[in-house]
């Protein structure tokens, strides 16, 4: 029996039940089918079989999520932190002791290679841990004298929240978001993306079996438009963490409108990456490669621009395209895959569809640059490599998604950086050079959220993610995910007769 077989077997057993009862939501504590009975089914991309059918949730399922959560509220805001604290670690003790079912199933849903995947429950579990040891000072604030007077700052969970989530890398984004929300004491209504549901119900099971009181954290699955648009008009939901499409951003911000509600937004990226002749080319080049097709190239952080110096443009692209065509694609459970089949039929075509729009666009293929064929037949695509790009070509302005690399040369510093911020993303930038004063230089004209020199993206929790741009709006990591999670309160205390103004006598 080979390594896939071996995780083929396990596999079904853990998805046997998904297979059997549905992936139902989750309201106050307990599972249920959506109010209307109504459900939608969730396709392997592997094989285009259906795995599961899941609740398809509406507003009315959104309005019972959110009044448990208003519910669970008061109870929760009010438990010590010190106690959230012991509860979360539970949480992701819980997460590590299912990692293989966690990651195995979130392959089948996905389309994700098991290589990622594995490691991708484990930071679930760090994520709830680094936010868990934050949680007994999220209410600290400051002290501030005045004349006359000492302020004194303090924090307080926003109240409910909805969380909505993507498609790639649904559990780990589905913890980075909500640990953060428990943590600071606020109640959670999540809707998963409907490409992917399975992990989210594993999820919420496992924080309710590790003890977490029933309505503090409610799961309604159901599509954007329905049982998403609802979750960003209800009026007892405080607040909208979103992951997703800059388009969809814009959709919920509008939507939000009416109940004023605050919103935090990590959107699209089309990421530079931007090599000069001084780099160490070989890191850089497998930086690169890492960064665009890894995770399939779903992933918003991907360096889906090459920009590189022109006087070693040819042989670098040359060395790119050498290690993209070695690249493995197969079966997500294989572990030796690195590229596994893209999340759903339709955005295999719009990949697809940007291959030939690349070519249509007369940029040249130096890898890649098709479907590729796969066990089952699904979503596959080859990585590929555009070269001879301009950066007015749609190849290079729009965020594909998948693992397409444009590459486009620059002859000098201005134009690298002038190329770099011609794009209306700006989540993140790789800089690779050997000058430290052109790196401190270059970043700090670079238009971008978070960026890394000599390095592909290594991420520190305590720092602070997120975007400018159309690539978001509000930042996650270390406190600032508690800023967003919760409103700030100053209190002033007279300390000395001032003299008030007397009206009327
Ligand atoms: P999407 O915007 O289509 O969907 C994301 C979620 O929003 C889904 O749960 C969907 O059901 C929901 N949704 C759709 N329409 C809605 C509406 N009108 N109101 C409320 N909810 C609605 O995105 P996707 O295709 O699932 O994910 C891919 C996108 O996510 C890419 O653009 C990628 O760059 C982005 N992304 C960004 C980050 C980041 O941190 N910046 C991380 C991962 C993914």
């Amino acid at each position: 029996m080979t390594a896939l077989d071996d995780n083929l077997k396990k596999a079904e057993a853990w998805l046997e039940r998904f297979r059997r009862d549905g992936v139902l939501n989750q309201i106050g504590g307990e599972a249920m089918p959506a109010a209307d009975g109504t459900t939608f089914e969730t396709v392997s991309p592997i094989d285009l079989k259906p795995i599961a059918k899941v609740a398809h949730g509406k507003a009315e399922d959104i309005d019972r999520a959110a009044k448990a959560a208003k519910t669970a509220f008061r109870d929760w805001a009010a438990m010590p932190g010190a106690e959230r604290k012991k509860l979360l670690h539970r949480i992701a003790d819980a997460i590590v002791a299912r990692a293989e079912e966690i990651a195995f199933v979130e392959c089948m849903d996905t389309g994700q290679a098991l290589k990622f995947m594995a490691k991708a429950a484990l930071r679930g579990a760090e994520n709830f841990r680094f936010f868990a040891d934050r949680a007994p000072e999220a209410r600290d604030g400051r002290a501030l004298h005045g004349p006359g007077q000492i302020n004194i700052t303090t924090r307080v969970p926003i109240g409910p929240v909805g969380i909505i989530t993507p498609w790639n890398t649904p559990f780990m984004l589905s913890t980075w978001k909500i640990a953060p929300a428990l943590a600071a004491g606020c109640t959670v209504v999540h809707k998963p993306a409907e490409f992917s549901p399975l992990t989210a119900r594993l999820l919420v099971e496992i924080a309710e079996a590790a003890g977490l009181p029933p309505g503090v954290w409610n799961l309604v699955n159901g599509l954007g438009e329905d049982a998403g648009k609802a979750l960003t008009e209800h009026p007892d939901i405080k607040a909208i963490g979103f992951v997703g499409e800059s388009r969809t951003g814009s959709l919920i911000m509008a939507q939000g409108a009416a109940t004023l509600k605050r919103v935090h937004f990590e959107l699209g990226g089309k990421n530079p990456v931007i090599v000069f002749a001084d780099a160490d080319l070989e890191r850089a080049a497998d930086a690169a490669v890492f960064m665009i097709y890894s995770l399939n190239g779903e992933r918003c952080t991907s360096s889906s621009r090459l920009l590189v110096e022109a006087s070693i443009h040819d042989e670098f692209c040359a060395r790119v395209a050498e290690k993209a065509k070695r690249i493995r694609i197969g079966h997500p459970l294989d572990p030796e895959t690195v590229v596994g089949p893209l999340i759903h039929p339709v955005h295999h075509k719009k990949v697809l569809s940007y291959l030939e729009l690349g070519r249509s666009e007369g940029a040249t293929i130096a890898a890649g640059g098709g479907k590729a064929d796969g066990p089952g037949g699904g979503c596959y695509v080859q990585p590929t490599l555009f070269t001879g790009v301009k950066n007015t070509m749609r190849i290079a302005r729009e965020e594909i998604f998948g693992p397409v690399l444009t590459a486009i040369p620059f002859k000098d510093e201005a134009e690298a950086l002038a190329l770099a911020n011609d794009t209306d993303y700006g989540l993140t930038g790789y800089l690779w050079t050997a000058d430290v004063t052109r790196a401190l230089r270059f970043t700090d004209g670079l238009e971008a959220g978070m960026i890394w020199v000599n390095s592909e993206n290594v991420r520190h929790l305590p720092t602070p993610f997120g975007g400018v741009k159309s690539s978001g709006m509000g930042r996650d990591g270390g406190d600032w995910s508690f800023d967003f999670y919760m409103e700030t309160k100053n209190i002033a205390f007279a300390t000395a007769p001032h003299a008030i103004p007397k009206l009327g006598g």
